[in-house]
């Protein structure tokens, strides 16, 4: 189609959805806004830098993302700033430092580029966070903990991005369903009522921690949530687990919900024995979605070379889920 022709195209999509808009009753402007942004559809935040650290290793390696570069073209947005919202400066410099003197930290031996790739991979989480997307990144993030990196996890990409959001007055859902236990995250909103941890993931495996019995303290007290499966569980059990952290999510009424999306606990992870499938992403997704207005994820573990198949089912189901349910549509239209 000429240009000009999509334009006129696109003229009339657009002045028909109003039309059905103002015809279904939605006449106030913040209405109608509400509606459009529910429609948005969530997109991967992608940088190549991610595939320049840890390039070789057979664990947390840059095989993981290898075929993203051809599907999705850079964002840039350097973290920098913002990591000092949950880590210390003392460990910010560390990292650093580390990266630089080609040190390791987190089991990983680091380089420049590594600080490069952790410093994007915060930024681009704080930018998933604010637009409802999807970050792709390495090195992960939810071992880290104030002052301790660990697990491959140099900074904890989505504490950071939480925290932001809760300085914005914001309170914050995070469902972490990595197959294993986000004790960094855990750790650091262990005191908090602004934010309501979830963490499914496979029991006896690394970081050992994650009992149905870590519960919160102080303010925080109830507000952690951990349901650890056992070696062998599926869809069945992944889905179960999902709507009972739904069911506490609902009571606690976030305004955001982040997503620790680590995809380890696929059936064919070189680390976890848990079995979800490529389904199972998709309904999670979608569940989550058509529970809560405002999503946004972020990539952690996942040792397979099916990640992007597995990101790419999550999102499909998010932006299903994002669409006004059949008998809500029927409802609008009939009212013409
Ligand atoms: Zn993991």
């Amino acid at each position: 189609m000429p240009a000009c022709g999509r334009q006129v195209y696109c003229i009339r999509l657009t002045t028909v959805l109003c039309v059905c808009l103002v015809r279904s009753g939605l006449t106030n402007k913040w209405q109608i806004v509400n509606v459009l942004r529910n429609l948005k559809q969530m997109k991967v935040l992608f940088n190549k830098k991610f595939l320049f650290h840890n390039v070789d290793s057979d664990a947390e390696g840059a095989y993981r993302i290898k075929e993203f570069p051809e599907h999705y073209k850079d964002t840039d947005f350097n973290g920098e700033e913002y990591i000092t919202l949950v880590h210390s400066e003392n460990h910010k410099n560390m990292i650093r430092e580390a990266c630089m003197h080609n040190d390791y930290a987190a089991e990983v031996l680091l380089t420049p580029e590594s600080y490069a790739a952790a410093i994007s991979a915060v930024g681009l989480t704080v930018k998933a966070a604010e637009q409802g997307n999807f970050a792709v990144v390495r090195p992960p993030g939810h071992h880290a903990c104030y002052e301790r990196a660990a697990g491959f996890c140099l900074f904890n990409n989505i504490a950071i991005a939480t925290q932001k959001l809760v300085n914005e007055g914001k309170k914050v859902f995070i469902f972490d369903f990595d197959g294993h236990h986000g004790d960094g995250t855990q750790s650091i909103f262990y005191e908090s009522d602004k934010v309501l941890y979830c963490s499914l993931h496979q029991a006896y495996a690394y970081p050992f921690s994650g009992l149905p019995t870590e519960t919160g303290t102080g303010n925080g007290t109830g507000y952690t949530l951990n349901i650890p499966l056992i070696s062998g569980s599926g869809d069945k059990e992944f889905l179960a687990a999902l709507d009972k952290a739904i069911a506490e999510a609902r009571k606690f009424e976030p305004d955001v919900v982040g997503v620790s999306a680590g995809f380890d606990g696929y059936e064919k992870d070189r680390l976890l024995g848990l079995k979800y499938t490529l389904k199972g992403y998709y309904e999670c997704g979608f569940r989550l979605r058509r529970a809560f207005k405002h999503v946004f994820a972020v990539l952690e573990g996942g040792y397979h070379y099916d990640i992007r198949d597995c990101v790419e089912n999550f999102i499909e189901g998010v932006n299903v889920g994002s669409r006004p349910p059949r008998n809500m549509f029927d409802e609008m239209m009939s009212l013409g």
